[in-house]
């Protein structure tokens, strides 16, 4: 899953407002944040098929340091552990808000990978598979994003044109992005969609963060 990982932390930020947009958005990547690097380092592996084929759907990745499910519970914890002491977040239940966001991550990849997400170190790959259909699966990315977001336009009210037009602009870019993944031709190594990986990470997070400042709290 892509930008649809984003939709729990809009609906995150509608809730706890007091947490800045752009670390929700780092924090509902995280595990890829962390995944693109240790490709980079050779830690973790990946193998491109090219588009998207239901073939041989075990073994495309190795990544138990960051998508097994203990290893998402760890980087949850840790996360939001180090949100509350970076930050001073006020209470832990804002430190355990940035938790879940990260935790949400894995949860949404189990819905579309494959099943080659392992529960611990590289064994016992679970994934329904929505990956397969991928016309479904950019309707769901888009359900997500969508959803996440109308929570978040209906806690906050714009304060300028940017602000009103600028998130749903965003977001049907983002599905754009997301489709041309989807359907159209694969990255030439993992280190490449590692790479593409990180800086949209970074760039999505800078652009949200400015869009938000063009809206403010509807409720105070
Ligand atoms: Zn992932």
């Amino acid at each position: 899953m892509f930008v649809g990982h984003y939709g729990p932390s809009f609906a995150v930020k509608a809730a706890q407002p007091a947490i800045p947009l752009w670390l929700l958005f780092i924090a509902v990547q995280l595990v890829d944040v962390a995944w693109s690097v240790l490709i980079l380092l050779g830690i973790e592996k990946a193998r491109i098929i090219p588009g998207i084929t239901a073939s041989n759907p075990f073994d495309l990745y190795y990544m138990p340091y960051t998508h097994s499910l203990v290893a998402a519970i760890l980087w949850s914890v840790a996360a939001g552990t180090l949100c509350k002491v970076l930050f001073g977040l006020r209470n832990w239940p804002v430190a355990a808000w940035i938790g879940t966001a990260v935790f949400s991550h894995w949860v949404l990849d189990w819905l579309v990978h494959r099943p080659d997400l392992p529960l611990y170190d590289d064994t016992m790959k679970v994934g329904l598979g929505i990956w397969n259909y991928p016309a479904i699966a950019l309707a769901l990315e888009a359900f997500l994003l969508f959803g996440g977001m109308l929570m978040y336009m209906r806690r906050t009210t714009a304060i300028n044109a940017i602000g009103h037009f600028g998130p749903p602009a965003f977001g049907i870019l983002m599905i754009v992005i997301q489709a041309y993944i989807f359907f159209g031709p694969a990255p030439n190594s993992p280190n490449e969609l590692a790479v593409t990986a990180l800086v949209s990470y970074i760039v999505f997070a800078a652009v949200i963060q400015w869009l938000d400042r063009q809206r403010r709290d509807a409720t105070v």
